[in-house]
C-alpha cells in the first residue's frame, strides 16, 4: 500500500463506500460513517462524488415514526450492463445482467464447430449486439466476462480447451481489438465458485466448488480469494488419480477421478449397461423411481468413487463449505446422507456439503458478478439471488 498518495486513499474510500452501499441495499449517509469507520466529512463528500456519476441515488424512507426521514442511497443497477458468456462444447449462452446481477436477457446458441476463429466471430458479433441492447444506459455494456470449460493462465489466457482441442489461444486480445470494450477469461469451476460465494453462501470464505458434468472441475476460495495456483491451472481434481491401473483418460494418465464420478461417466456407463442411446436425467429418474437394479448398483459406486475423491481433497483444504454442482445428486434420494456416509475418516474435517441450488447456472451467474465486480471495482461483493434465475436447458 503506497501511504501518504491523497488520490489512492480516496479511491479506496471510494470502493470501500461504494461495496458497502451494494451490501446493505439501501443505507443512509449516518449509517455509512457508522459501518465504514469513515467521518461524516469524507462520507458527505464521496457520497456528492457517487451521485454524480449516477452509479448512485437516493430515496427518502416512507415509514419512519418520528423526525427527518433519512434520506437512504443505493445502487443504481440500471445505469449499465454485465454480459455473462458460458463457451461450452455444444452451445453457448449469453446472460445479459444489470449491475446487481439480475439476468435481464439470456440466449443459448447451438455450437456445431471447433474452428477458433468461427467462435470468436460469432461471439464478437453477439457482444456487439448485447451492446446495442445496453446503448441506452449511461455506462451500456461495461464488460464481458467468458467462463472456459478448460485451462486459463493468470494472464487471461487460454491454455487449453480440450474438448475444442485448443491450445494457448488469446480470445480476450483478439476480442478486444475487434471490440471497444474490456473482456475477461476465466475457468468456468472457478466463476461457478466464485459465484456460490457471491449469491449464497456470502459468509463463507473457505469455499469448495465442485462441477461435476463433462469432467469434474474444482474452484477453491480459501480466506476470501480464488486460488489459481502458479500458472492459473489449479483445481483440475478431475484428474486426481483413483485407479493407478484404472481407464485411460485423455490428459494421458490412467484412473483419473473424472472417468468415474462425473456426470458422462455415468451417463456412458448407463447407456451402455442399459442398452439405450442418448439417456437423459428423466431417464435415470425413472429407473431410480422404478428401483432398476443395474442402476442402484451403479448409482451406489458412483457415490462411492465421488465420497473417494472429496475425501482427498477434503484433507487437502479442510474446507468450510463444499458445494457440489451436479444435476444428476438432486435426483437422487439422500444423496449427501449417502456422501457423508462415506466420508467417515476422522481427520478430514469440513463444516457443510451440499448440493448447489444453482446448478447449470452458476457459472454464468459467476460471470456476470465478475464483471459487476471489475466494473464497480469493490473490495468484495454479496448479491441477492434472483427469484427470476432464466433456466438454462438440461441434458
Ligand atoms: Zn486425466
Amino acid at each position: 500500500m503506497v501511504t501518504g498518495d491523497g488520490a489512492y486513499i480516496k479511491k479506496l474510500n471510494r470502493n470501500f463506500i461504494l461495496g458497502k452501499i451494494v451490501e446493505h441495499g439501501m443505507i443512509s449517509r449516518a449509517e455509512l460513517s457508522k459501518v465504514t469507520g469513515l467521518n461524516k466529512a469524507t462520507i458527505s463528500v464521496q457520497v456528492a462524488e457517487l451521485l454524480d456519476t449516477e452509479l448512485i441515488f437516493e430515496t427518502q424512507q416512507e415509514h419512519n415514526v418520528v423526525g427527518r426521514r433519512p434520506i437512504m442511497l443505493s445502487l443504481n443497477r440500471k445505469v449499465g450492463c454485465v454480459l455473462g458468456i458460458d463457451l461450452d462444447y455444444k452451445e453457448i449462452t449469453y446472460t445479459l445482467s444489470d449491475l446487481l446481477g439480475f439476468p435481464l436477457f439470456s440466449d443459448t446458441y447451438e455450437l456445431n464447430s471447433s474452428n477458433y476463429d468461427e467462435i470468436r466471430e460469432l461471439i464478437a458479433n453477439q457482444i456487439k449486439s448485447y451492446q446495442i441492447k445496453s446503448a441506452d444506459r449511461r455506462y451500456g455494456l461495461v464488460s464481458v466476462v467468458i467462463a472456459i470449460h478448460g485451462t486459463v493462465g493468470k494472464d487471461e489466457t487460454i491454455f487449453f480447451i480440450p474438448q475444442h482441442q485448443w491450445r494457448n489461444k488469446n480470445l480476450k486480445a483478439d476480442l478486444e481489438k475487434d471490440i471497444e470494450i474490456s473482456v475477461h477469461i476465466e475457468n468456468n469451476a472457478n466463476l461457478c465458485a466464485f459465484a456460490e460465494k457471491i449469491f449464497k453462501h456470502h459468509h463463507s470464505d473457505n469455499l469448495l466448488c465442485i462441477s461435476m458434468y463433462s469432467g469434474i472441475g474444482l474452484g477453491i476460495i480459501m480466506d476470501g480469494e480464488v486460488i489459481k495456483g502458479y500458472h492459473g491451472y489449479a483445481g483440475e481434481m478431475g484428474h486426481m488419480v483413483l485407479f493407478p491401473d484404472g481407464l485411460p483418460c485423455k490428459c494421458g494418465n490412467k484412473g483419473c477421478w473424472e472417468l468415474y464420478a462425473s456426470e458422462a461417466s455415468l451417463f456412458s456407463l448407463l447407456s451402455q449397461k442399459m442398452n439405450k442411446k442418448d439417456i437423459g436425467y428423466q431417464d435415470i429418474q425413472h429407473w431410480i423411481n422404478t428401483r432398476e437394479p443395474e442402476v442402484c448398483e451403479h448409482m451406489n459406486r458412483f457415490i462411492k468413487h465421488l465420497s473417494i475423491g472429496l475425501n482427498n481433497i477434503i484433507n487437502l483444504y479442510n474446507p468450510e463449505t463444499i458445494v457440489l454442482n451436479s444435476e444428476l445428486l438432486h435426483l437422487y434420494p439422500n444423496a449427501i446422507e449417502e456422501i457423508k456416509a462415506n466420508l467417515t475418516s476422522s481427520v478430514s474435517q469440513y463444516r457443510e456439503l451440499v448440493i448447489s441450488d444453482l446448478g447449470k447456472n452458476a457459472s454464468i451467474m459467476g460471470a456476470c458478478a465478475f464483471g459487476i465486480k471489475k466494473f464497480l471495482e469493490i473490495p468484495e461483493l454479496s448479491l441477492e439471488l434472483s427469484d427470476r434465475l432464466l433456466p438454462i436447458e438440461t441434458k
